[in-house]
């Protein structure tokens, strides 16, 4: 069997580096003080990790139940404003692990603010963590989700535009041009997050060259099952799996080509088990675009 490895798969810049940070404070002080270690929310919509950051001595919570003077972490897609104040009320220790391209969308659009603009569109889910969180910080702002937005929000010459990082770009650019159909002046940055596009792109350009695609995934993933459609579309020989287990009720065979690909939130440690399996039933041969493992998995962890 040859399996080609995307070029780009699994946990994204923003996550790894959140991953990294919650490991490392695990390794070196976590609970050592006495102060107890809560994240608000789940790092990312995958069991695996969700197990395994539990596993670290850090629990889960809502903000609203966070005791006093906790080291509170903050996930990848950031909090409100209203939330981080209410973190400092309480003495509470903030770690803060907002990916930096999320970051970056209220800074362009409060400079966006600066440059002239009345107000700032932020086009995304109006439910979206990653939405009210940025949309809080920027100091005047309408998320609009679709057209239907548009029509409520207030009179104005000259609006400025940003949107959610992984909000599908075509409709990003639709919306942008129906404002611009009713502003005056609409000033736009650019704060899409590229790893989404680049995820895609790698896994559809394997496709076609494999009888079999493998996209990993949590369930519960929604960007891991719209990798799934898209690769689908290319090859409708793709399966979508949460760990080895899946593999049994997948027609494989030796002579096989077979694609790994995997969405932001699967580790590296489930997609090296499925390729480990892979080898050892059916004598895995590493093809050109074969990428090693980022990093290695932590020994006594558990897996898949
Ligand atoms: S998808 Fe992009 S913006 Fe979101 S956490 Fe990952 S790198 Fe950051």
């Amino acid at each position: 069997m040859k399996v080609i490895r995307a070029d780009k798969m699994g946990f994204c810049f923003g996550v790894e580096r959140a991953y990294r940070a919650i490991e490392a404070l695990h390794q070196q002080r976590n609970g050592a003080d006495g102060k107890p270690t809560v994240l608000i929310g789940d790092i990312v919509h995958n069991k695996s990790v969700v197990e395994r950051v539990k596993s670290f001595g850090i629990e889960r919570n809502d903000y609203q139940y966070i005791p006093e003077r906790a080291r509170v972490i903050i996930r990848t897609h950031g909090e409100t404003r209203e939330v981080y104040e209410k973190l400092v009320e309480k003495g509470n220790e903030i770690i803060d692990l907002v990916c930096p391209i999320v970051t970056k969308v209220r800074i362009r659009g409060n400079q966006l603010l600066e440059e002239g603009a009345e107000y700032v569109v932020l086009i995304g889910k109006k439910a979206h963590p990653e939405v009210r969180g940025n949309s809080s910080w920027i100091e005047r702002c309408y998320v609009v989700e679709d057209e239907s937005d548009i029509a409520g929000l207030p009179p104005a010459r000259t609006i400025g535009v940003v949107s959610q990082t992984t909000f599908d770009p075509s409709r990003v650019r639709e919306l942008t041009e129906k404002l611009k159909e009713r502003f005056e002046r609409v000033m736009t940055a650019d704060t899409i997050c590229p790893h989404t596009g680049l995820n895609q792109q790698t896994s559809m350009a394997i496709a076609p060259r494999c009888d079999v695609m493998l996209v990993i995934g949590d369930p519960h993933s929604s960007n891991s099952k719209t990798l799934y459609q898209k690769v689908k579309q290319v090859n409708p020989n793709t399966y979508f799996i949460h760990s080895k287990d899946d593999l049994e009720g997948i027609p494989l065979s030796a002579g096989m080509t077979v694609g790994l690909t995997a969405g932001a939130s699967t580790p590296d440690w489930i997609i090296d088990e499925i390729e480990k399996t892979l080898l050892s039933r059916y004598g895995t041969e590493s093809s050109k675009e074969a990428k090693p493992s980022r990093r290695a998995p932590v020994s006594g962890q558990p897996a898949g």
